[in-house]
């Protein structure tokens, strides 16, 4: 069954005939008259009309969570919520089989999912609930209904969404209407405030360090080292008692996260020595799954933090998003807590794999190896343990696959994901999938229904990896991509990517290519166009994209040409097809060039009329980048091309807030040392001495990374440990020295960010008097890109 829902920026009736054609048979409508190409193409489907989708959805979901009496956690706060219930769920697994929300899914579609997880298996629910604006929280607590409920913290996040805080914090609190017992850190002011306005004295449950006399648990830090935290707490019911627990994190909200599960087992008189043990064991929480570049041209989706049945689901459902040629391979350990005896929870694992089209099967465990004879639809291998696997590894059995590593903490698996990773050198370009796809909607809802988007990614789509953008990009249905070059395309093809492609400087030598590969080119000038129609001889060639030269002057059929190419056209036209034509403004990005764009679209708006009276037909117009579809909302046309905006880069400067940094470029200190006064650093002794001693800190990055020469001799500075670190000397080819005297923590092995949310790109460029499209594009292929998504 498909809920067809609509958003800001989403419409779900639009996916409708594609799930058809594989094979929903069910669909949940909101708009009747929204369904594409009418009822009568979907002769074998059932159709729902509702008032609204998701509220049907949020309805079924209540009703299923209404045939379960067991306790139900909700969990809701600015900040922490997902590790809260991570880790309330790693504190009570020993006693309980969990239902718990997969990941952050704590939205008004992510609640009703999770609560759509429990079955008659679960002794225990944990749902985390997140909100932005007035309204939305009432609707969860229908879908949640929690017995008990924890409030993390208050914080700024959302803060748009509400008219003061006193009226967030009052929206939240409704989830809790109903609960047994609420837990919270009393030294919330706000939060407390609103607690006692909700909900009677006893059933409030409180912990402090700020007002010991106050709550029921008053906690004192006892001590406090790099990596853990030893508290004292004194526990005023239900049974008067004292403890001191150590906790294996240092940082502030890690140990606010863990008071708060430490909180529910007291609550529950677990006793002392079993809550050190469960405490002890805590494990960090992946927010993210990441896909990795391993050896032999396989990727690696990386999940190796916890591993039961929903987050199995939600990591097949991302590697069967990958296009790529190539086997699909999953790494699996046992799955754990799913509640249901072993032959039928791996019978279902099973069944997933058939449905999520992986072919090879390598299981980890006792369990999973029990039960290996489940899996006869795949290629398949077991080990008892992750050693066993290790011991046979040999990278030659990796080829050209997509690998999705999937295991629950203890297994270990992240030694499985470095066997995988070639390590070249400690250079990483990480690329922020989620922000690639805020940005991404950032544009989009500012283009009418209807108009297209044609996506850059030329230039190893700014140097964040082509494949791997355009693979995202078709998932979030872009209309169109363009290379530079068809090669750039033949790889897209060979990934697997099946939009239509548009290269921007075709050569004649590569028509016969971008014929196999469905490639189309962009024809600029007659003695392209007599190129391709000599090739075209032969055989049909694909569609072309016109370019007409308006103010650009670089290529392009100018104005005085259109008469004959109007000839030309007319008299090829039945071997020649025309799918598009654009121009590309000169000054989109600076407002002092208005009046120069707005003759250039005029140029265009003359000129194109002429060419579609020969042809026809009408076809396709565009002539917008990035900065001109802020700036001309009004000259859209048929379809704009969206460069490096999408990377996070509003290249006008005048809304870079609204978009999120994409990649981010770091790397690793490879050596520190301490200098006497008048030592000279690097080649050339250009890293001048000086009167006092320094701490050199050597980076391994250097110019063929990508990191400019011109960043030598203090133009630079990269960020370590959150501090600007001076570049000293000139920048080598394969490694930098930095001045870190004003840092003494820094230590090798420590990060130094080159750019991202610490250092802004445009802010970088400027030091070297140049833009971000060009920091970008220079980060050489040979640093190793890592691709996340939250
Ligand atoms: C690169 C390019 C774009 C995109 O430009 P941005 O400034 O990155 O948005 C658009 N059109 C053409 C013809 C291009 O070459």
């Amino acid at each position: 069954m498909f809920f067809a829902i609509r958003g800001t920026q989403h419409n779900g009736h639009r996916y409708l005939p594609d799930l058809y054609r594989r094979g929903v048979r069910l669909f949940v409508v909101d708009r009747a008259e929204e369904i594409p190409e009418g009822l009568g193409a979907y002769p074998e489907a059932s159709f729902l009309l509702t008032e609204d989708s998701l509220l049907a959805l949020q309805a079924v979901a209540a009703h299923h969570r209404q045939q379960f009496r067991i306790p139900v956690f909700g969990i809701t706060g600015s900040n922490g919520k997902t590790i809260v219930k991570e880790w309330l769920a790693q504190l009570l697994s020993p006693d309980e089989l969990i239902c718990k929300s997969p990941r952050s899914y704590n939205s008004q579609v992510g609640v009703p999912l999770s609560v759509w997880e429990l079955n008659s298996t679960h002794t225990l629910g944990i749902f985390e609930a997140g909100i932005s604006e007035l309204g939305e929280m009432a609707r969860l607590a229908r879908v949640i209904k929690p017995t008990l409920g924890i409030f993390t913290n208050l914080g700024t996040a959302h803060d748009a969404g509400f008219a003061s805080p006193q009226e967030k914090v009052g929206e939240k609190m409704q989830l809790f209407a109903d609960v047994d017992t609420l837990f919270y850190c009393r030294d919330h002011e706000a939060v407390h405030l609103a607690a006692q306005a909700l909900l009677p004295e006893h059933r409030l449950f409180t912990w402090s360090r700020r007002h010991p006399h106050d709550a029921h648990v008053a906690v004192t830090v006892a001590e406090a080292s790099a990596d853990r935290t030893v508290v004292h707490v004194g526990i005023a019911r239900p049974l008067a008692q004292e403890h001191t627990f150590t906790l294996p994190f240092a940082d502030e909200p890690s140990v606010e996260n863990a008071l708060h599960g430490l909180a529910v087992l007291l609550w529950r008189q677990v006793p002392a020595t079993e809550i050190q043990r469960r405490l002890d064991r805590l494990a960090p929480v992946a927010m993210r799954l990441e896909m990795k570049q391993a050896l032999n041209d396989c990727y690696v989706l990386d999940d190796t933090y916890n591993n039961d049945l929903a987050g199995l689901t939600l990591a097949l459902d991302a590697l069967a998003r990958q296009p790529r040629r190539g086997r699909r391979t999953l790494i699996l350990s046992d799955v754990l807590e799913s509640g249901l005896p072993a032959a039928e929870l791996y019978g279902r694992v099973a069944a997933q794999l058939a449905t999520h089209k992986v072919e090879r099967l390598i299981g980890i465990g006792p369990e999973i190896s029990q039960h290996q004879l489940l899996f006869d639809g795949v290629e398949r291998a077991f080990f008892p343990q992750t050693e066993d696997f290790l011991a046979n590894f040999h990278s030659d059995q990796f080829q050209h696959e997509t690998i999705l590593v999937k295991g629950a903490r203890r297994f270990g698996f992240e030694r499985i994901v470095a066997a995988f990773q070639q390590k070249i050198h400690g250079t990483v370009l990480e690329v922020n999938l989620d922000a690639l796809v805020h940005n991404l909607n950032y544009y989009r809802i500012r283009l009418m229904p209807g108009t297209k988007l044609m996506v850059m990614v030329k230039a190893f789509a700014y140097g964040s990896g082509s494949y791997e953008v355009a693979n995202l990009l078709q998932f979030h249905r872009a209309d169109y991509l363009a290379v530079a070059y068809a090669d750039e395309g033949v790889e897209l093809r060979q990934h697997g990517i099946s939009l239509p492609i548009m290269v921007m400087n075709p050569s004649p030598d590569s028509f016969q290519k971008m014929q196999q590969y469905h490639l189309e080119p962009e024809i600029y000038s007659f003695e392209r166009l007599r190129d391709y129609l000599r090739a075209a001889h032969d055989q049909p060639l694909p569609a072309i994209h016109l370019k007409l030269d308006t103010g650009m002057r670089r290529l392009g059929f100018a104005e005085e040409d259109i008469d004959e190419l109007s000839i030309v056209l007319r008299e090829n036209a039945a071997r020649l097809r025309v799918a598009s034509m654009l121009t590309h403004l000169a000054g989109a990005d600076e407002a002092q060039h208005n009046d120069f764009s707005r003759q250039q679209l005029a140029a265009f708006q003359r000129m194109t009329p002429r060419l579609e009276a020969a042809l026809g037909y009408s076809v396709i117009k565009h002539a917008l980048n990035s900065a001109g579809i802020l700036r001309f909302p009004d000259a859209h046309f048929d379809m704009v091309r969206l460069g490096i905006g999408l990377y996070g880069v509003e290249a006008s400067g005048e809304n870079q807030e609204a978009l999120r940094p994409v990649s981010s470029l770091r790397t690793t200190i490879s050596q520190i040392k301490t200098l006497p006064a008048g030592h000279t650093v690097g080649y050339g002794r250009r890293g001048q001495a000086v009167a006092h001693e320094r701490r050199i800190a050597t980076l391994a990055i250097g110019y063929a990374d990508g990191y400019d020469r011109r960043f030598g001799n203090g133009v630079g500075h990269v960020v370590v440990r959150g501090q600007p670190a001076p570049v000293v000397g000139n920048v080598c080819m394969d490694m930098c020295m930095v001045d870190v005297t004003a840092i003494p923590e820094a230590q090798a092995g420590d990060n130094a960010i080159i750019f991202g949310e610490e250092m802004p790109l445009t802010t970088l460029a400027a030091r070297i008097g140049t833009i971000p499209y060009e920091l970008l594009t220079s980060v050489s292929e040979r640093v190793k890109r890592v691709f996340f998504a939250e």
